[in-house]
């Protein structure tokens, strides 16, 4: 079977490729979609999706994943063919446009590539520590989907930085419904000095009653099973005295951070500056035809957010319209006309 050539190509399916998905379907292309990752969101699914976002245009408050979904709804405006669960390798410049080649051995062709990676493929940056891999996805955890399984439990954090303060915030305090979620929580980091920001770490001495301690880290972990259900008996060192205390906990929450990857984005001839895609005000990169958007991308009045990420989005997809067909006008006309 001949393979399908599609006009455009989004890689990545955070909330800055999904309005270019959008928009690239105002413009009648087809459009194909690549993720690695087998949820669309990128970021706000993947490491947030229960926290507000306050600076979306008319929301004055939305939760990450309600944006998500709604952004992926006004995506099939275009009906794209989404690909999730395959981490693009290498774009090759063919006759055609590109070639874009995926981990799982599949290639995919386009005549454009709107490139969305953010900061790239990313994974949780894992601890080292006897017992807690077995545990993955049980009670030791590196991304919270769902703060309602936290609910009355007690909970260890672990981290220094703003995940790791924003998530011990969010387990301390009563939600919406003024039921405090988490019976207890503590958080411990390696060292003396967070990198959270300030105010957050004012807030969980100040207002909640968190145990927090520092040069602290897990030595070991134990099951405690009362026949209905498993504990981990968590014992901490404090890596300058080397006392140790032991916890009883329901879950862990380990916020590391985060390894991305571009690499095959440093390899495909694009012009970098750091580890972002140089772009010009069409959002084009320096291989024509292709266009960089969102985190990944920086020019003059780059900010790293996503209201003007999906503008940029926005531009991309007008300009790759104009790529692929000369005689179009960049401008799409208004949506208030079109639908
Ligand atoms: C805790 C937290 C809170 C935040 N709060 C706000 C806020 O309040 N307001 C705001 O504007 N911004 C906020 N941000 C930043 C915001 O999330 C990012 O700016 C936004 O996600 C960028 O969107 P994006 O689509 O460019 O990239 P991403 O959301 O990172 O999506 C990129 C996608 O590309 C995919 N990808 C990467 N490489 C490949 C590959 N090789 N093959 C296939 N797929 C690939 C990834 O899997 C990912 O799904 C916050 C970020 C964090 C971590």
């Amino acid at each position: 079977m001949e393979k399908k050539l599609y006009d455009i190509t989004v890689v990545g399916a955070g909330p800055v490729g999904l309005f270019g998905v959008f928009y690239a379907g105002m413009r009648q292309m087809s459009i194909n979609v690549i993720d690695s990752l087998d949820i669309l969101g990128g970021q706000l699914n993947a490491l947030y999706p229960e926290k507000y976002i306050y600076d979306m245009p008319g929301f004055p408050k939305v939760m990450a994943k309600d944006l998500v979904k709604s952004l992926a709804e006004q995506a099939t405006i275009g009906k794209p063919d989404m690909h999730l669960n395959r981490k693009i390798m290498k774009i090759e410049k063919v006759s055609h446009g590109f070639d874009l080649y995926c981990e799982s051995g599949e290639i995919f062709q386009t005549k454009t590539v709107m490139l969305a990676l953010g900061m790239g493929a990313f994974k949780p940056r894992k601890l080292e520590v006897a017992g807690l891999e077995e545990r993955e996805g049980k009670n030791v955890h590196y991304v919270i989907k769902a703060l309602d399984h936290y609910k009355d439990k007690d909970i260890l954090v672990v981290g220094g930085g703003d995940s790791a303060a924003d998530w011990t915030l969010a387990m301390s305090f009563p939600d919406e419904n003024k039921k405090t979620r988490a019976k207890s929580t503590t958080l411990i980091h390696r060292t003396e000095k967070f990198s959270a920001h300030e105010a957050s770490l004012n807030q969980i001495h100040r207002d909640t009653a968190t145990n927090v301690y520092t040069h602290t880290e897990i030595q070991s972990l134990k099951d405690i099973s009362d026949g209905e259900r498993t504990r981990l008996e968590v014992t901490l060192v404090q890596n300058l005295t080397k006392e140790t205390r032991t916890i009883l906990v329901d879950d862990i929450i380990i916020c590391a951070g985060y390894v991305a990857k571009l690499d095959f984005v440093k390899e495909s001839g694009l012009e970098m500056q750091g580890n972002s895609i140089k772009v010009n005000d069409r959002m084009e990169t320096n291989i024509p035809g292709i266009f960089a958007v969102g985190d990944v991308c920086t020019h003059g009045g780059k900010l790293k957010l996503i209201a003007t990420g999906v503008g940029e989005a926005a531009i991309a997809a007008n300009f790759a319209k104009t790529h692929i067909d000369p005689s179009a006008k960049a401008f799409p006309g208004h949506s208030t006309s079109k639908f």
